[in-house]
C-alpha cells in the first residue's frame, strides 16, 4: 500500500496546492475537510467521516459545539483583543473559573500547549531559585523517555524522538530524562537542584501509554518528600478525554501544576494555561513573563464556556461510558488483527498486528470506510472521537474497524478485498 489513493479532482487540487505552498512538516491523510458537526466531518466532495482524532483532543466537545459557538460569536461582536496592558471584562471570570475547576489558586494564561509547557518550565525554575534555594543557574527538571510536550527549541531539547530533535540544536540544558512508569528512576535522578518532575499522566503521542497503577501517586510522594514540583502536562489527557476532568483525578493524585491546552479552546481558539497555587505561580511579577494574545477576551470567553461545560461532569461521564463501550467492542479483535487494546475514557490505543498491516495502512482503510484516525509509532492507531459521539457512532466504528482488519487480512492473502 502506498500513500496514494484515487482522489477526486477537487481533493487532488487542494492537496497539490498544499504540497506546493505549505512547508512539508506534516504527512496528512489525503482528505480535504470542508465542514464539521459534532463527531462528524464532511469533505469537499460531500463524503462524511467520523472524526476519531478530534484534532488531537482539541475538539473534545465536538465540531461546532452550539454552546461554545454562541459564546464565541457574541464575544467576536463585542471585544476580541486588548492585550494584558489593560483588564478586560472576560479575563477575571475565566481565570477564577479555571482556578476553581482545578482547585488551585491561580492561572497563567497563554495560547498554545507548548507555551504552557515553556511557561511551566520558567515558573518551576524561578520557584527553584527563589523559594527552594537552588544554586544559581543549576536548576534541573526530570522528564520522561517517550515524552511529547510540543515543538519549541527548549521542549525538543529534552525529547528523545529523533525526528523532533535532530538538527535543531544547540539544545537547552537542564533536563534529565528517565524511564516512564518507573518511580525508582525518578528517585535516583532527583538531587538538591531538582525543581520539577514534568510528565504526561498518560503519554499520548507515544501511543496512549498508561503508566502502572500507583505510579502517579509514587511520583507525587517523591516530589513532596524532595520538595520538587510535580508538573502534570494534561494538555491532551485532561478536560474530559481520559474519563475525568484530569487523568490525575483518576489516580487520585493532585499535582503542583497543571499544564492545559487543546480542548481548553473548545476547538475554536488556541487557549492554554498553567494552573498552580500562589506559592508557585506567585513567583512571577510584572514584566517577567507574558504574551500579547495570552488571556485575550475571545479566548477567555470560550475558555470560561469550556470550564462551565466541564463543571456539569456530563462530558467526563460520556467519556467513561462511551470509552468503555469502544474498548469492550474492540477487545474481541485481540488475536484477530489487533495485538492490544488499551485506554482511559474515550482515548483508546490499538496496536495492529504488524503481520497484517501498519497503523498508517489501517488509517487509510478506515478513511476509505468513513473513519478518520491517526497512527503513531508504526503499529498504534489512537482512537479519540469528540466526547459528543453517540453510542451508534461507536458501534459503527467498532464494526468498521473489524471490517478493515478483515480487509487487510484478505489482501494479505492475495484475495481482492
Ligand atoms: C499537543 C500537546 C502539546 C503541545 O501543544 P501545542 O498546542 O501543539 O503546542 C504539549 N503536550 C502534550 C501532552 C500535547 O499533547
Amino acid at each position: 500500500m502506498t500513500d496514494r489513493t484515487a482522489l477526486s479532482p477537487a481533493q487532488q487540487a487542494a492537496v497539490d496546492q498544499v504540497e506546493r505552498y505549505s512547508a512539508h512538516n506534516y504527512l496528512p491523510l489525503p482528505v480535504v475537510i470542508e465542514s464539521g458537526q459534532g463527531a462528524w466531518v464532511t469533505d469537499v466532495d460531500g463524503n462524511r467521516y467520523l472524526d476519531f482524532l478530534a484534532a488531537y483532543s482539541a475538539v473534545n466537545f465536538g465540531h461546532g459545539n452550539p454552546e461554545l459557538l454562541a459564546v464565541a460569536h457574541a464575544q467576536l461582536d463585542t471585544l476580541t483583543l486588548t492585550s494584558r496592558a489593560f483588564f478586560s471584562a472576560p479575563f477575571g471570570p475565566f481565570v477564577q473559573g479555571l482556578a476553581e475547576l482545578c482547585r488551585k489558586d491561580m492561572v497563567l494564561t497563554m495560547n498554545t500547549g507548548v507555551e504552557a509547557v515553556e511557561s511551566g518550565i520558567k515558573v518551576a525554575r524561578k520557584w527553584g531559585y527563589e523559594v527552594k534555594g537552588v544554586r544559581p543557574g543549576r536548576a534541573n527538571i526530570i522528564v520522561m523517555e517517550g515524552n511529547f510536550h510540543g515543538r519549541t527549541t527548549t521542549v525538543v531539547s529534552f525529547s528523545d524522538d529523533r525526528d523532533a530533535r535532530e538538527d535543531f540544536g544547540p539544545y537547552t540544558p537542564g533536563f534529565r530524562r528517565v524511564r516512564y512508569g518507573d518511580a525508582a528512576a525518578i528517585a535516583e535522578a532527583i538531587d538538591a537542584d531538582t525543581v520539577a518532575v514534568l510528565l504526561e499522566p498518560i503519554q499520548g503521542e507515544a501511543g496512549i501509554i498508561i503508566p502502572p497503577a500507583g505510579y502517579l501517586q509514587a511520583v507525587r510522594d517523591l516530589c513532596t518528600e524532595n520538595r520538587v514540583l510535580m508538573i502534570a502536562d494534561e494538555i491532551q489527557s485532561g478536560l474530559g478525554r481520559s474519563g475525568a476532568t484530569f487523568y490525575c483525578d483518576v489516580e487520585g493524585v493532585v499535582p503542583d501544576m497543571y499544564l492545559l491546552g487543546k480542548a481548553l479552546g473548545g476547538g475554536i481558539m488556541p487557549v492554554s494555561a498553567v494552573v498552580a497555587n500562589a506559592d508557585i505561580l506567585g513567583v512571577l511579577r510584572p514584566g517577567q513573563h507574558g504574551s500579547t494574545f495570552g488571556g485575550n477576551p475571545l479566548a477567555c470567553a470560550i475558555g470560561l464556556a469550556v470550564v462551565d461545560l466541564l463543571k456539569t461532569g456530563v462530558m467526563q461521564e460520556r467519556s467513561r461510558v462511551l470509552g468503555a463501550r469502544l474498548a469492550d467492542g474492540l477487545r474481541p479483535l485481540i488475536g484477530n488483527g489487533l495485538l492490544e487494546v488499551r485506554g482511559a475514557g474515550l482515548w483508546v490505543g490499538i496496536d495492529v498486528d504488524p503481520e497484517l498491516c501498519t497503523g498508517r495502512e489501517l488509517c487509510y482503510l478506515l478513511m476509505r470506510h468513513g473513519i478518520l484516525a491517526k497512527d503513531t509509532h508504526g503499529k498504534t492507531v489512537r482512537l479519540a472521537p469528540p466526547l459528543v459521539v453517540t453510542e451508534e457512532d461507536i458501534d459503527q466504528a467498532v464494526a468498521t474497524i473489524a471490517e478493515c482488519l478483515a480487509e487487510a487480512r484478505a489482501s494479505l492473502h492475495g484475495r481482492p478485498a
